[in-house]
């Protein structure tokens, strides 16, 4: 059985007095599902939100990682820095990091790896952009993401490998893939590992879909069959829109 889970990323969002506002909201929440829970606070408030949240079942992820163990990276946060405050989890490769912060495939290799080395878990995010899907070529675009960040690896690190499939034209915009769309590239996703680790491993892997997820809209998304979870953004500054979404499993 593949985990369900679904992961709010806060992005650049909410300072140590509404971080724990919202963690405090979020802990009157109930929830009704098997879903893994997690929230990815920004950097200053991990710690912080980790302490607040350590007995429950939401688990407090990172947004961001370097590659590097440690050295001359000004501003820059690695591997051993957040396994030293309790964050096991990574989300790497945001389309926002790729778009404003150049990261490539073959940094995101090195982060990939960095991450893994260290025992975490790692967040994968991808997703085409508007121009490829008119163009026709979503799967192409996405197809060489996985490859070129992942396909190093062995079967083995999948384990703790989630994907997170995001088409940038939905995200932050409202506009929502449809539920046929999200759930023909998960396929497309699940039958591209496949062919390269075998049935097994692809059948493993969770893969969440972000981009615009909503109360309104969870259920049709999460009711196909190769949608395991989502990544959430602006929903999930709200602890009754997250948990609603959390819930619609
Ligand atoms: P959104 O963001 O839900 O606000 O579209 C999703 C994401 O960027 O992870």
């Amino acid at each position: 059985m593949r985990k369900q889970i679904v992961a709010g990323n806060w992005k650049m969002n909410n300072d140590l007095a509404q971080t724990e506002a919202l963690i405090t909201a979020l802990k009157k929440q109930t929830k009704t599902t098997d879903a893994e829970v997690m929230i990815a606070p920004t950097a200053t408030n991990l710690w912080q939100a980790y302490n607040s949240l350590k007995d429950s079942k939401i688990e407090v992820i990172a947004q961001n990682m370097h590659f590097a163990e440690n050295g001359a990276y000004t501003g820059e946060i690695s591997a051993s820095m957040l396994k030293s405050i309790g964050i096991n989890t990574v989300i790497l490769g945001h389309s926002e990091r790729r778009e404003y912060f150049n990261e490539t495939d073959e940094l995101l290799a090195k982060k990939v790896d960095a991450a893994l080395a260290k025992g975490m878990r790692v967040i994968f995010c991808f997703g085409e952009e508007l121009a490829d899907r008119k163009a026709g070529k979503e799967e192409t675009v996405v197809g060489n993401q996985i490859k070129n960040a992942l396909f190093h690896l062995n079967a083995a690190a999948f384990q703790n490998i989630i994907l997170a499939y995001e088409p940038v034209w939905a995200i932050g915009t409202g506009e929502t893939a449809s539920p046929e769309q999200a759930q023909d590239m998960h396929a497309f996703i699940r039958k591209t590992l496949a062919d390269k680790y075998g049935n097994d491993i692809a059948e493993e892997v969770s893969i969440l879909y972000g981009g615009s997820v909503k109360p309104a809209n969870a259920e049709e998304i999460f009711s196909k069959p190769d949608v395991d979870g989502g990544l959430i953004g602006g929903a999930s500054l709200n602890a009754d829109d997250f948990f609603a979404i959390v819930n619609a499993f």
